[in-house]
């Protein structure tokens, strides 16, 4: 049986999850470009496929077998086709991926993209006999050092946004959440290093960049004591050219004073604010180990109030928490009609393989939670049905245009307060335009172009 030389010449990645995987499926992509393979739009051209994986909710988990499952038998008839495993499911399961699906190529962790271009020079340095079966690399110990791996960045030449990496990890240990295993403890880049980045993208056309990390307001610069995120927000804000700047994911306890300042004092970062709670009820955020409670987050949301800006508040909630009582809902409730967010991400508790509260009493019955899910989701519907006819109905608003909106006829672009709108229109995809709020639902706003100069101007 003759041996089939591998050649791996295209790649395909397929991303589940956040925008910290997005990201990091970018900058692998740019590593693999720079080893000289070419992307390709779909995994059947490719020779290498990658499964950038999530493990936040159970259901993303799971999709990771399925789709690793349905390109087995390709895997089979062609040894030269490699798959390969990162993100959070390849950290956390590691080795026990691998024995799972055996077919995998190489599991490669969260701390370790920049090692795949060795991984792949070694697997094309073995060519396997057809039929038969190499072991699954696995890399996915943590490193030890404080600051993350610098990977190559994308060529983002005429790209209107771009991400860039503040800090990676998460030294809180909220008892729901896998993210400080699959991710490590809190590294964060020098800033010169992300000013620089930020200034590269700007001067090549990025009128809007999103700050990445896990707890991203936590950010403290390892190389400059006392520089912490209300500095790197401020410099961030100073780079010419930048309209609109966000940050995710932040942590309710690193919105200092100063921070808050930087936010009211400069009109390009984004008048969006993310405040995740999780539950409104004391015993369950102390349950949950998320260093703040009630009164505390009242008080922070009362701080934004009076910052002298408008500033839209979204939040992460769970429903269903281990030992999550009728009362304790009724808490969630009341901070929720207190909060009036005008975005919220919310989820019935599923326990993680890994996380503190995984061995608990997942005790709140299914039912129970799906009914505490629905009534959650009816009222902040009613919220942000209200808060869109109040602050956005028949007012005009700015929009960064982002393409063409679902239905294939209008545009859709979003609004500083990260509100997207549809409207009809012959905008490109990163410019501006005002439009008219003229319909609004609890999900949607429907805008009407104002005028527009180019058609004017050609009449
Ligand atoms: S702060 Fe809590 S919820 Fe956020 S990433 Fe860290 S452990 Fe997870």
């Amino acid at each position: 049986m003759g041996t089939q030389e591998i050649m791996v010449r295209t790649f395909f990645i397929e991303t589940h999850g956040c925008q910290m995987n997005e990201h990091d499926s970018e900058k692998v992509g740019s590593l693999l470009r720079h080893r000289g393979l070419i992307p390709v739009p779909a995994v059947d051209q490719a020779d290498l496929y990658l499964l950038n994986t999530c493990s936040v909710r159970e259901k993303a988990a799971r999709k990771v077998y399925s789709r690793l499952g349905r390109l087995r038998r390709r895997k089979r008839n062609d040894p030269g086709f490699l798959i390969g495993v990162l993100g959070c499911v390849a950290q956390q399961e590691g080795a026990e991926l691998a024995k799972k699906a055996p077919f995998v190529d190489f599991v490669v962790g969260t701390h370790r993209y920049h090692e795949l271009p060795d991984v792949l020079d070694d697997l094309e340095a073995e060519s396997p006999s057809r039929g038969q079966r190499r072991s699954t690399r696995v890399a996915t110990s943590f490193l030890d050092e404080p600051t993350p791996v610098e990977m190559k960045v994308p060529d983002r030449e005429g790209a209107f946004r771009a991400a860039v990496t503040v800090m990676e990890g998460c030294n809180k240990r909220c008892a729901f959440c896998i993210v400080p295993q699959t991710r490590g403890r809190e590294r964060n880049r020098p800033s010169s290093l992300i000013l620089d980045e930020v200034r590269r993208v700007a001067a090549a056309g990025a009128v809007e960049v999103q700050l990445l990390g896990q707890t991203v307001n936590s950010y403290r610069d390892p190389s400059r004591p006392g520089y912490g995120f209300a500095q790197l927000l401020a410099d961030v804000a100073a780079v010419p050219g930048l309209k609109r700047i966000r940050f995710t994911s932040p942590h309710p306890r690193h919105f200092s004073d100063d921070v808050i300042a930087v936010i009211a004092g400069n009109s390009n970062i984004c008048d969006q604010v993310h405040l995740p709670l999780q539950s409104g009820s004391n015993r369950i955020l102390r349950r949950m180990r998320r260093q703040h409670d009630a009164d505390w987050y009242r008080a922070l949301i009362e701080k934004f109030r009076r910052c002298g800006r408008d500033i839209a508040l979204s939040t992460d909630m769970i429903v269903g928490f281990p030992g999550e009582s009728d009362a304790d809902f009724e808490e969630t409730i009341l901070l929720v009609k207190f909060a009036r967010y005008e975005q919220m991400f919310s989820f019935k508790y599923s326990p993680r393989p890994g996380t503190e509260a995984f061995p608990w009493d997942d005790d709140v019955p299914d039912l129970e939670k799906t009914q505490r899910l629905t009534m959650l989701q009816r009222l902040q519907r009613e919220i942000q049905l209200e808060i869109h006819c109040d602050k956005y109905l028949g007012h005009v608003v700015e929009i960064l245009v982002e393409g063409t909106a679902r239905d294939g006829q209008r545009l859709f672009g979003r609004t500083k307060s990260n509100k997207i709108v549809n409207f009809f229109g012959v905008e490109e995809p990163g410019e501006f335009t005002q439009v008219r709020i003229v319909e609004a639902g609890p999900n949607s706003l429907l805008g009407e172009a104002l005028v527009d100069c180019r058609l004017a101007d050609a009449v």
